[in-house]
């Protein structure tokens, strides 16, 4: 899975231990994940490479400005399509977007060899960029952050645990909360060794070594 993240703070991913060590990490190393990271700033005309201005109307905060999204957007899918033959989809990260779910996560890692991710800041961006460049808007929540570069790795860390080959064993990610296998339910409570611990005992069907009962005590389990 090819990703261009478009951010004004590259840094958070280029120097984030969370795409260098364990499962994103070992992604990257394997090939299963590449990332770009791109500065919308480097995209900027004005001679500060400022990317925000006061909103019309007026009001509080700042709002990104049409020319550098317009200019790193087109760029950045131009490049993905040199590369791979196609681009994918544009993805804005903002509260107002659709909710992330993992039947989402499941979709883009099935059907998309790459995407490009919109991090906004301030009040957010230029409705024209919406109205004419974003293919997708999501968001992670009912709740306000500061910008999408967390959103976007919550999406790719999602994403990439789907990517066959990327988690060690394949079929734990198949058996998840909300997988479709649980009728998209919570997943059942696990116990590991030892079998007491400070007088608290694993339930004795998980012990008992009966498959049948363990996968119906487990199914009983779902919420
Ligand atoms: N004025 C906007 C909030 C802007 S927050 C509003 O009221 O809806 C600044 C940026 O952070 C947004 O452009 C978006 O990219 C990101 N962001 C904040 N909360 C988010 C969420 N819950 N999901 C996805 N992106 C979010």
């Amino acid at each position: 899975m090819r990703v261009d993240i478009l951010t004004i703070f590259p840094s958070f991913f280029t120097e984030n231990p969370y795409f260098q060590h364990s499962i994103l990490g070992e992604a990257i190393k394997k090939g299963a994940l590449e990332l770009n990271v791109h500065n919308i700033r480097d995209y900027s005309e004005n001679k500060h490479r400022k990317v925000d201005d006061t909103p019309y109307g007026g009001g509080a905060g700042m709002v990104m400005t049409p020319q550098p999204l317009f200019d790193c957007i087109e760029a950045v899918k131009v490049k993905q399509k040199a590369d791979l033959g196609t681009s994918g989809p544009v993805i804005y990260m903002t509260p107002q977007g659709e909710r992330w779910t993992q039947p989402h996560a499941e979709q883009y890692a099935k059907k998309n060899d790459a995407l490009i991710l919109l991090c906004g800041r301030y009040e957010g961006i230029d409705q024209r960029v919406r109205d004419t460049l974003i293919d997708h808007e999501i968001s992670i929540g009912d709740f306000v952050l500061t910008g999408g570069e967390l959103p976007s790795m919550m999406i790719i860390d999602s994403i990439t645990r789907l990517i066959p080959g990327v988690l060690g064993n394949d079929a734990s990610h198949e058996l998840d909360s909300f997988c479709e296998a649980f009728d998209r339910k919570k997943e059942y409570p696990h116990y590991t060794k030892p079998a007491e611990f400070r007088g608290m005992k694993v339930p004795d069907v998980l012990l008992e070594g009966h498959h049948a009962k363990i996968e119906q005590w487990r199914k009983d389990r779902l919420t």
